[in-house]
């Protein structure tokens, strides 16, 4: 089928930049190329940076009804286009259609949310200490903003950051991963039909990333960067960004604990775990990577998880029926081959899988369990991105505690349990940004998602995830009187 929307050129300025140089993209389930985009650097990246800048005062100046209103008709445009968007993100990305749909849904509602959230940036009236003075706070826009975004989320990962970055009066310059700019693309191209003015959302795509990253380090025009990545590259931005002393936020790995107690609804945690572990094939921050499960459970939650695992489907994401579609290079598929031979050649046993999938070795993997998994093995010590699930075997609830914490790690943990006790203890004891209780799947727009320890800094969604694209200014008013 043909791909609509498919956009290879750039956005600054409100102009589409083509470029002599290109790159490929290409569709991870088959390795065809898809389209070819503008190989962009370090100057674009000015120039772009340069638009931001000028375009900020006047988009800034808005009143927040106004731009939401803007930003409504982005969302509405999203919604709109929603099939052709998701086929495009299968072609791209490689996940199965119905996931794309959904991730559709899910980005364009962080464009619709802060739109709305933005009419109610309030500050403060404060009581005055001193009966001469009169006290306020205001919130105002950080100025131009720097977003990059990974390959796993093209869309949703992108509107968490520009929807609350134009809705509080920001102007932006984006850098997509290069796997999957043509998400990034096609949904600038409908930000412009919706009215988003030249300057203010600004695309530069290329293949230099550390180029590109730099430039929008240096710059002190840009006021904040807001990353979503690796914690090596997440490190590095912030080490790059203290000579322009800027906001941060910074959204990276995780190596999230999925905890089945004794007492859990053993099909809800069942199902609770597949929604969370085989999402994506794998591949998201919050995704289960180790299944922590209680000796008395352990048994029938394996051989449950198997059963459920071994029927899933494996192939092209627009194949009907696919639920595992493939990895996104070959580089991931040599990372979880090696973590999980690794792991059996010490001592852990694949009940389900195990190996690259026969559909295509080096696309595909075969959706796995793996049990006898210890803290020792770097596959629970390391961010899996793959269809694998890790089971290590514990005894008492202070062990299982234990176990979740020994990361440097910290974004999603779950837990499943039914004793309400147990249930606030274990919450308030896990090291992480966000928990799930009896439930897999916990990412909304209205929610506060982000990390702590090695995981990052800052909330994307929710009203702090507005509050990253604002400063508090303080008023003193003086010679009042009284
Ligand atoms: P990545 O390699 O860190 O890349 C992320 C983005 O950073 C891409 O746009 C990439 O560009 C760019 N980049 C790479 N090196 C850079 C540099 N030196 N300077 C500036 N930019 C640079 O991560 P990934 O493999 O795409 O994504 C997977 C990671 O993201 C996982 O660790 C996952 O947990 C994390 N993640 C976190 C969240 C969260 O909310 N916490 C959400 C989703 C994913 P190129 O691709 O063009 O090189």
């Amino acid at each position: 089928m043909r791909l609509e929307l498919v956009e290879t050129a750039a956005l600054i300025d409100g102009l589409w930049i083509e470029a002599d140089r290109t790159f490929d993209v290409t569709n991870p389930a088959d390795g065809a190329v898809i389209a070819q985009v503008a190989d962009l650097g370090a100057s674009e990246t000015k120039v772009a940076i340069e638009a931001a800048h000028r375009a900020f005062p006047a988009w800034a100046a808005r009143t927040a009804k106004d731009r939401g209103a803007i930003l409504r008709r982005w969302s509405d445009l999203m919604l709109l286009h929603a099939e052709a968007l998701a086929r495009l993100m299968t072609a791209e990305q490689g996940k199965p259609l119905a996931e794309s749909r959904g991730e559709v849904v899910y980005g364009a509602a962080f464009v619709d949310w802060f739109a709305e959230e933005a009419k109610r940036s309030y500050g403060h009236a404060i009581p005055t200490p001193d009966p001469s003075k009169r006290l306020v706070s205001i919130k105002q826009p950080v100025g131009v903003c720097a977003a990059i975004a990974p390959w796993n989320f093209p869309i949703a990962m992108i509107t968490r950051k520009v929807g609350p970055a134009l809705a509080a009066g920001c102007t932006v310059v984006v850098k997509p991963a290069a796997e999957t700019p043509l998400c990034a693309l096609a949904i600038a191209r409908l930000a412009v039909e919706a009215g988003v003015p030249a300057g203010v959302l600004n695309i530069v795509t290329g293949k230099d990333s550390g180029a590109i990253g730099k430039a929008l380090c240096d710059d002190a025009r840009v006021r904040k960067l807001s990353f979503t990545g690796s914690t090596p590259v997440g490190k590095l931005l912030y080490a790059q960004c203290a000579g322009t002393m800027k906001k941060l936020s910074l959204e990276l790995g995780g190596n999230a604990p999925f905890i089945v107690f004794d007492d859990a609804d053993l099909e809800a945690a069942v199902d609770g775990a597949i929604a969370s572990k085989y999402r994506n094939t794998g591949q998201t921050c919050v995704c289960a990577n180790r299944l922590i499960v209680q000796a008395g459970i352990h048994d029938a939650f394996a051989a449950r998880l198997t059963e459920k695992v071994a029927a899933m489907k494996v192939g092209a994401g627009t194949d009907e029926g696919v639920t595992i579609g493939p990895l996104i290079n070959a580089k991931a598929m040599r990372k979880v081959g090696d973590l999980v031979s690794e792991a059996i050649l010490s001592g852990a046993e694949a009940l389900t899988g195990g190996g690259p999938d026969p559909l295509d070795e080096d696309r595909f993997y075969t959706p796995t369990v793996l049990v006898g998994v210890t803290p020792d093995m770097r596959i629970f010590q390391e961010e899996i991105f793959g269809p694998v699930a890790a089971l290590v075997r514990f005894e008492t609830e202070a062990e299982a505690i234990e176990l979740a914490n020994a990361t440097p790690f910290g974004l999603a943990s779950y837990f499943y349990s039914r004793d309400v006790g147990r249930c606030w203890r274990v919450a308030e004891a896990i090291e992480a940004g966000m928990v799930g209780i009896n439930e897999g799947i916990i990412s909304t727009e209205v929610a506060p998602f982000g990390g702590v320890k090695d995981s990052g800094l800052g909330r994307e969604g929710a009203s702090e995830g507005l509050d990253e694209y604002l400063e508090t200014k303080y008023l003193c008013f003086g010679g009042v009187g009284g």
